[in-house]
Parts: C-alpha cells; structure tokens; sequence
C-alpha cells in the first residue's frame, strides 16, 4: 500500500490541512447545531409561521407556480426546481420559531434564484447531474490508475497509461470540485433573499434579526467546509499520482 499513501514531497503539508479541516468542521458543526436548537425555541416575534412568510416572499418576488410541501426529518429542507416545491421539514414546516423562518426563507430564496434567472444558479443545474456521477467514479479510477502506475513501473508504456487514467480521473474530479466552487455563492445569496425578506417583512425583531442571521451564516459555512474538502481531495489526487511519468 505504500503507492496510496506515499504522497511525495508536499505529503506532510496534505496531512497537517487534513487535520486542521477535521477541526475546522468539528467546530462549524458544533456551532451550527448549538445555535439552531437555541432559536428553534424561540418564537418569531411576528407570530407568523415559515408557510406563511414563504408565501409572503414568493408573491412578492412574483414567484408563482412553487408549492409548499412537508418532509420529514430534520434540516432537511430543501427547493427542488424539478417539481418547483420547497420541502419544509419537521422543524420547520408551519413552525413560528426564529430557525424556521430563517431557514424557509433561504430556500425561498432559491426558489428566487430559479425563477430569477441568476446566472451561477443556471451553471449549478448545469453541472449537478456531471458532478453527481464523477463524484462516485473519479477517485477509484485516479486510484486505479496510480496503481498501474506503480505495478508497472518498469515497463514504461503500460506505467504510463496508469499515469493517463490517474488523470482523466483528476479531470473528472474537477467536476466535483466546481461544483462546491459554485454552491457556496449560492448558497450565501439564498441566505442574503432569505434575511432581506425577513427584515423588509418584519417577521422578526430587530435581535431576532441577528440571531437568524447567526443561524444561516453558520449553516453556510457547512458549505465552505464542502468546498475545502473537495480542494483537499484534489490536492491528494494530484499529489498521488505525481508530477512526473514513471
Ligand atoms: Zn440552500
């Protein structure tokens, strides 16, 4: 096994981000948790609850045709732009609390961004369904072709096709990591819709304001550690197979 964990010379540089990005996480994780159970009961100060300000949000943006649905779980909420319906969960659907607000306000707010045209949201339909399949096949195929490159490494023709699949499965994992690239922006921007739309409306109090804020920002930063982690398994693809044929 030394050819998958041999990682050449930036290999302690791949270990020392791993384990900051494990920490990172951690911390993101726990904090996310923490604050959407302390507003969870916390009642809006409107007394309105997450069906009604989404419905609210989406006429005033002149989004029509999107239905409300209930699914269950917890923080699984959702927008399916296949079916135009923005899935509320347990938490949140029909709840008044400062975390169901926010959080059918963000999925509103991607509701908006379909129905808006918005550019980056266009790119994200595209690459979802590439991404979704490269995701399951380009880390095996890197793999499999440093093995074959290491397996063969004193007949050059066959060490370097080994080299060429490592690289069509880099190729193929870019896909993945683009995606990610693409998500984060979106995401803080159904956020931004969703907090706008909770100050304009006056769902919530000015403190309360804050406190969704804190909740979404955090649920956003979920999405930061997607997207340093899909960095990170590129940089080890790459380190894995190396610079240079064998
Ligand atoms: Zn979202």
């Amino acid at each position: 096994m030394y050819w998958f964990y041999n990682l050449g010379d930036y290999g302690g540089l791949f270990y020392l981000f791993a384990i900051a990005l494990m920490i990172w996480s951690f911390i993101i994780q726990g904090r996310l948790n923490r604050l959407v159970k302390k507003y969870s009961d916390v009642r809006a100060a409107s007394g309105k609850d997450a069906n009604t300000c989404v419905r609210e949000m989406l006429s005033a943006n002149e989004v029509y045709g999107v239905t409300i649905q209930h699914t269950g779980g917890n923080m699984t909420d959702n927008y399916n732009p296949k079916n135009e319906t923005i899935n509320l969960s347990d938490t949140t659907y029909g709840k008044d609390s400062i975390t169901a607000i926010a959080v059918a306000a963000h999925e509103c707010g991607h509701a908006c961004q379909a129905h808006s045209g918005m550019l980056m949201y266009k790119i994200r339909q595209i690459i979802a369904p590439v991404a979704s399949v490269t995701s399951k096949i380009s880390v095996w195929i890197t793999i499999a072709g440093v093995f074959v490159m290491y397996a063969a490494s004193k007949n050059y023709e066959v060490s370097n096709l080994g080299y060429n699949i490592s690289t069509i499965g880099i190729v193929l994992y870019s896909v993945v990591f683009l995606f990610y690239l693409v998500t984060l922006p979106i995401e803080r921007n159904a956020s931004k819709r969703g907090l706008q739309a909770m100050k304009e409306f006056g769902w919530v109090s000015d403190d309360q304001l804050r406190a969704a804020k804190k909740v979404l920002w955090a649920a956003g930063d979920t999405y930061a550690v997607a997207l340093a982690s899909a960095a990170l398994t590129l940089f080890r693809l790459l380190l894995m197979r190396g610079s240079r044929r064998r």
